[in-house]
C-alpha cells in the first residue's frame, strides 16, 4: 500500500541494478505490457544535457541530479512511470511506490559487460558493484524496506516472469484506490 502517502492514480516504479543486469530490456518490456512511460535516465541526461560534462575517471557523464529531478517532477506526480537507472538515492523518496533491484549471477554479468565492450577497471568496478550488492543496499537505505524488491535477471525466463509479476502488481495497485 501507499504507506500513508497520498495515492496516485497510477504507481511509479524505479528499476535499478548494476549496469548489465537488464534494466533497460525489462523496463521497455514492462512499459509495452502496461502502457506506462519508460524513462531511461541515461538517455534523458544526454538528450537534455542534464549533466556537468564528461567524467574521465568513470567514463560516463557527470549527472546533474538537481536538473534531473526538476525535469521529472511533473511527470512523476502524474504516475505511470518506469524509471530506469543504475542508482536512485538522489530521487525524492515520495516518487516511487515500488523499487526493483535486478540482480545477475557474476559469470553471466561478466559476459554481458564484456560483450558491451567493458574492460579493465570499468569491468571490475561493475562486477564488484554486483558482488557487494551496492544497488540493493542503496535502495534499502533510500526507500521504505517494504517497497524494495530484489529480482533475479539471469535468463530470458527470469525477465519474462519479472515482467509478469510487475504487470500483476501494477494492475492490483490500480484496483486498490
Ligand atoms: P542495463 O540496462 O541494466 O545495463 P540491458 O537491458 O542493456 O541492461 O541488458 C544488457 C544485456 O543483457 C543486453 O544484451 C540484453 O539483451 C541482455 N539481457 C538483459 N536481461 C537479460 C535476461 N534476463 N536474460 C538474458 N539476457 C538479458
Ligand atoms: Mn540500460
Amino acid at each position: 500500500n501507499g504507506g500513508g502517502r497520498k495515492k496516485r492514480e497510477k504507481p511509479n516504479i524505479l528499476i535499478t541494478g548494476t549496469p548489465g543486469t537488464g534494466k533497460t530490456t525489462m523496463a521497455s518490456a514492462l512499459a509495452e505490457a502496461t502502457q506506462f512511460c519508460h524513462i531511461n535516465i541515461g538517455d534523458l541526461v544526454k538528450e537534455k544535457n542534464l549533466h556537468d560534462g564528461w567524467d574521465d575517471q568513470f567514463d560516463c557523464y557527470l549527472i546533474n541530479e538537481d536538473l534531473v529531478c526538476d525535469e521529472l517532477e511533473d511527470l512523476m506526480e502524474g504516475g505511470g512511470n518506469i524509471v530506469d537507472y543504475h542508482g536512485g538515492d538522489f530521487f525524492p523518496q515520495r516518487w516511487f511506490d515500488r523499487v526493483v533491484v535486478l540482480q545477475t549471477e557474476n559469470s553471466v554479468l561478466y559476459d554481458r559487460l564484456t560483450k558491451r565492450g567493458y574492460t579493465g577497471q570499468k569491468l571490475t568496478n561493475n562486477i564488484e558493484c554486483e558482488i557487494f550488492q551496492v544497488l540493493l543496499e542503496e535502495a534499502k537505505e533510500s526507500y521504505p524496506e517494504e517497497i524494495v524488491v530484489a529480482l533475479r535477471s539471469d535468463c530470458i525466463d527470469d525477465m519474462n516472469s519479472n515482467v509478469a509479476t510487475l504487470t500483476d502488481w501494477i494492475r492490483s495497485w490500480s484496483c486498490q484506490s
